[in-house]
């Protein structure tokens, strides 16, 4: 009998990885906004046509790329983020995995403008299942595009397991306001079918919040701030009447990512007690930055998941930072302690 096993040809395997890391449009939004937060921008615009299965495209002011590395750039584990396996813990970028790039690059067809402030022209390129059709010189400001057109064209099954336009949509903004709101700093637009959907002029943590969940916040957040000496706690707790009955407006994240806990949520809940009805659900955006060597975010793909080195400190250190500030809150109420 002859011998049956064969390596995958590249762009099949790269499609069969591509399903890990973009599942649906708003993977490729978290990854271009993550990357468009690595490369230094100031500004990022997010342009979507048809919930992004027609068009999504990412417009940032960032460093660019140079020639040659805008084409390495879509190389499977291509990263200039991460040299060796230690890195991880030392890491202050959103992206480290390099497979972000390859992973749109394998499902959909992909054009990216990019140059560097040192470059006299930018680099275009356009590459579909893996396979780069065209790559010339080209005239752009300083930053990055990339658009990516057709998503799953060529992975039709893939395609048809996309919700509705609707639905799709609200993963979309989903993503979009986690990144937003964890950079206050940074300029972020997101039109959808040419309508503006959000338009977040730079500010501080407060206002980014108020522009994004609403005016009804901006006298209702009570400030949580608290330091320990490889751990800070800060950000906003909503004032007990803005508890939802369902899971609304809470945002956790670690190291600027946002994350998924529901043990670190539990710790804030238990900080609300008495103070909300035990059917409801506090709102809160919180921060904790913490030295990296103490936590594992290399757990999945999406980085969603994190694990602490001691899990049990952070919940107590994140329960006491909350109890403290309602207790400060709920001593003088009429008191404003949000600013
Ligand atoms: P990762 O972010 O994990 O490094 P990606 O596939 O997302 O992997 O990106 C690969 C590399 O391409 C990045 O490490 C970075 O050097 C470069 N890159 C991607 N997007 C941008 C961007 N918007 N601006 C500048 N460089 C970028
Ligand atoms: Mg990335």
């Amino acid at each position: 009998m002859a011998d049956i096993i064969q390596l995958l040809p590249d762009n099949i395997a790269n499609q069969i990885a591509a399903g890990e890391v973009i599942q649906r449009p708003a993977s490729a939004v978290k990854e271009l906004l993550e990357n468009a937060v690595d490369a230094g921008a100031t500004e990022i615009k997010l342009i979507i046509v048809d919930a992004g299965k027609t068009l999504l495209q990412v417009i940032d002011n960032g460093k660019g790329m140079s020639e040659t590395d805008a084409r390495i750039a879509f190389e499977r584990h291509a990263t200039s983020k991460i040299r060796a396996i230690d890195d991880l813990f030392r890491i202050k970028t959103m992206g480290f995995r390099g497979e972000a790039l390859a992973s749109i690059a394998a499902v959909a067809q992909v054009e990216l403008k990019t140059r560097r402030a040192e470059d006299e022209l930018g680099t275009y390129i356009e590459i579909e299942n893996s396979v780069v059709l065209k790559q010339e010189p080209c005239a752009y400001h300083i930053g990055t595009s990339i658009s990516m057109k057709n998503l799953f064209f060529s992975v039709p099954a893939r395609r048809n397991f996309l919700k509705s336009n609707a639905a799709e949509m609200r993963h979309i903004i989903d993503e979009f306001i986690r990144v937003a709101m964890a950079f206050p700093h940074i300029f972020f637009s997101l039109t959808s079918n040419g309508q503006q959907v959000f338009h977040l002029e730079t500010g501080n943590l407060k206002q980014r919040i108020v522009q994004i969940l609403g005016n009804s916040y901006s006298a209702k957040l009570v400030s949580v701030k608290e330091e320990m000496d490889y751990m800070n706690v800060y950000g906003f707790v909503g004032k007990p009447e803005t508890a939802k009955k369902t899971r609304g407006d809470q945002y956790f994240f670690v190291n600027n990512r946002f994350i998924k806990s529901a043990y670190l949520n539990h710790a804030i809940n238990t900080a609300f007690n008495e103070m909300i009805a035990k059917d409801s659900f506090p709102s809160y955006v919180l921060f904790i930055d913490l030295d990296p060597s103490v936590v594992d975010i290399n757990v999945h793909p999406t980085k969603q998941e994190i694990k602490f080195e001691d899990e049990k400190i952070v919940y107590a250190f994140v329960q006491a930072a909350v109890k403290h500030a309602l207790a400060q809150f709920s001593i003088a109420p009429s008191l404003d302690f949000t600013l």
